[in-house]
């Protein structure tokens, strides 16, 4: 397989006169794609349909001079003025009856059949005028999908959620059974009387919001098969794919992604933040990766200091070595194509700051210089990463019920369904564990362990696959706030945590929230850990205890539990997991050699991540710090590997390895 290496170009932004010295600096940085056109629709389309290729042709034409290839942006995210101004319905509507100003972008509905006819126009012109073109190898739909949640209340959009409801419940009186809108006297007597609920979610009734979140997201996935379609049917062998952000809540991305040949995200590590998490990076890589079947793209890599947004400041400017390490990292965790954002820092508009590899005045600079050299050494290594694939023994479930069901209860939780994500994935990432993020949907059975933090809402299908999964053999470990809710967004009333008490061996007799500046303590046989945000009482019926609170009116009472079902066991944590309590299980986990780390990593951490090709493993570490760390690695046995970036060989049961700032290295070792 081919790395694709590229960067995301604006012709249209700057003279013509500049494009032969552009062309050659994209091209001696190594790059071998560019992606083109995303936000061109007015230059594309000046007036309803006469098209102008002409433009984008010479690009693509001069940049194939020198072997790149284009991926295209299809431009719906930005309507042109002329559209709006011959559709005004096209633009959404907030909750307070209000249309949004066609002042930045992506103000349409997409539901509006109007916009969804010059979308088609648009994109059938692209795709029949570039079918026969091999310079473009593929089709990036649209730009971020999403509407915030204000968004679209128009008639279009109310028309269909009712029918969506229609077609879901067949009639008002099962509507008003499983919504409980006996509840303030809301029970419908026709369709027609149904309104979608308005922020804040929370004063309004919990079945009809998680519906009306689930049909916001179906309206994009919707309006991108439309795309899919018209490009497929015109080109079925260029890719087509969209880019999304990480694990946003607007769209479900693994329901998005099923129509795509691979999906690909916006990857922005210090995007208004002074100090990230690159855990967190690695979470929505490998988020992003089981999105698709395998494979996946970085569409957009920040390549500079980026522009203050919605209120954040501009962003710190990335460290020398962080660009190059920011790549290594996203292909350790199975990006096959990695496009850096953007090749030059746009001097007008909005996102002036937003910068590019290049600053505004176009010179070389350290960041161009980093990256060239990451060009020069993928140009070696590239084929050798991407052919090895990521291998997880352990997955963990990322539900969008469950998120949507947290965020329509909005601060009620001290602790983010996100950031619980997060804590469950940090225990095992420490330890170079590879871990699937995966869909309720995804099939279980390849996992020793299921990690499920706070699974708020779970239903038939999922509590059998649950159960099935651990009979099997698995272990599932589960913490509090799991299984209250059903598909409904309706609380269990047989006990907690619903139909899972067999499985977990107990019953949640009593719980209490915890203020998230209080920290309590947990005690097991290995030490006591902090835990946070919320407490449960268990009534035990078969598990046995693990651990017992320490709070107040718990101290004593089981806190983590373990129950055996069938083959496999199921843990219940009856707190909300902190990366104390999470690096404790994984570390115990490990201590079991329940799942193997690659290596045995001792002395400062760094990021480990391993890849398997058909007779060769790789090994990734990576120094997320700015100051240089050494690593001893313990193989159990004596071992020979390769270091690819560096040329030496070592061998031994143990080897020690410096890295300086953002460092990485990538051993090989052949079977
Ligand atoms: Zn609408």
């Amino acid at each position: 397989i081919k790395l694709w290496f590229g960067v995301d170009y604006y012709p249209e932004h700057w003279p013509i006169e500049r494009r032969g010295l552009d062309a050659e600096l994209i091209s001696s940085a190594g790059f071998n794609v560019v992606r083109l056109a995303e936000f061109a629709w007015c230059r594309l389309e000046p007036s309803p349909g006469k098209f102008n290729f002409q433009w984008l042709d010479e690009v693509i034409e001069l940049l194939s001079t020198k072997g790149i290839k284009a991926v295209l942006g299809t431009p719906t995210a930005a309507p042109p003025p002329w559209l709006v101004k011959a559709h005004l319905d096209i633009l959404p509507v907030n909750f307070q009856g209000h249309r949004m100003p066609p002042v930045a972008r992506r103000h349409y509905c997409p539901n509006n059949p109007n916009y969804i006819k010059a979308s088609e126009r648009i994109v059938e012109a692209m795709a029949k005028h570039y079918r026969d073109n091999p310079n473009v190898i593929g089709y990036q739909i649209d730009n971020e999908l999403s509407l915030g949640d204000e968004y679209c209340y128009c008639d279009h959009c109310v028309t269909l959620f009712r029918n969506w409801l229609k077609n879901k419940y067949g009639s008002i009186s099962e509507l008003n059974k499983v919504y409980g809108t006996i509840f303030w006297s809301h029970e419908y007597g026709d369709w027609d009387e149904i309104h979608p609920p308005t922020p804040p979610f929370d004063e309004c009734n919990r079945g009809l919001s998680l519906d009306w979140f689930r049909f916001r997201s179906k309206s994009f996935v919707e309006f991108l098969k439309i795309q899919v379609r018209i490009l497929k049917s015109i080109s079925p062998n260029k890719k087509v794919t969209t880019n999304l952000m990480g694990l946003f809540p607007g769209v479900d991305y693994y329901d998005l992604s099923r129509n795509l040949d691979f999906p690909s995200w916006d990857c922005y590590p210090k995007f208004a933040r002074a100090y990230y998490d690159p855990a967190w990076i690695s979470m929505l890589h490998d988020a992003t990766r089981c999105m698709g079947m395998e494979s996946f793209w970085v569409m957009e890599l920040q390549a500079g200091p980026t522009d203050g947004y919605a209120g954040h400041p501009i962003g710190v400017t990335p460290d020398p070595g962080e660009l190059r390490k920011w790549l290594y990292q996203a292909i350790a965790h199975g990006a096959e194509g990695v496009v850096y954002f953007r090749y030059r820092t746009v001097c007008f508009g909005k996102e002036q700051y937003w910068h590019g590899i290049l600053n505004h005045d176009g010179e070389i600079n350290r960041r161009y210089l980093e990256v060239k050299r990451t060009g020069e050494e993928l140009k070696k290594i590239g084929e050798i990463l991407v052919d090895a694939k990521c291998k997880s023994d352990v997955g963990l479930i990322f539900s969008y019920d469950s998120l949507w069901a947290t965020l329509i209860e909005n601060r009620y939780y001290a602790k983010s369904y996100h950031e619980q994500a997060l804590n469950a994935y940090k225990g095992f990432w420490h330890h170079g564990v590879n871990v699937d993020v995966i869909s309720p949907d995804h099939d279980f059975k390849n996992y020793r362990i299921l990690l499920a933090p706070f699974l708020y809402l779970t239903n038939k299908n999922l509590i059998e696959k649950l159960k099935n999964y651990v009979e099997n053999g698995g272990l599932l470990i589960a913490t509090a706030r799991t299984s209250v809710k059903d598909e409904f967004n309706r609380v269990y009333s047989n006990g907690l945590p619903g139909e899972l008490k067999d499985l977990f061996g107990l019953r949640v007799t009593d719980y209490t929230s915890i203020p998230p500046e209080i920290e309590v303590k947990v005690s097991t046989q290995y030490g006591q850990t902090s835990v946070s945000g919320w407490l449960e009482e268990l009534t035990i019926t078969s598990a046995q205890v693990l651990g017992v609170h320490e709070y107040e009116w718990l101290k004593g009472r089981p806190a983590i539990t373990l129950n055996r079902y069938g083959r496999g066991y199921a843990v219940y944590i009856g707190c909300f997991l902190t990366q104390d309590a999470s690096k404790l299980i994984a570390d115990r986990i490990i201590e079991e050699r329940l799942v193997k780390p690659p290596v045995e990593l001792r002395g400062e951490p760094v990021e480990l991540v391993s890849k398997e090709g058909r007779d060769y493993r790789l090994l990734f570490l990576i120094n997320h710090d700015p100051k240089s760390k050494t690593v001893e690695l313990d193989f159990g046995k004596v071992l020979e590997a390769k270091s690819l970036l560096r040329g030496l060989h070592v061998k031994g049961e143990t080897v020690k390895v410096t890295l300086n700032s953002h460092d990485v290295e990538i051993l090989y070792f052949e079977d």
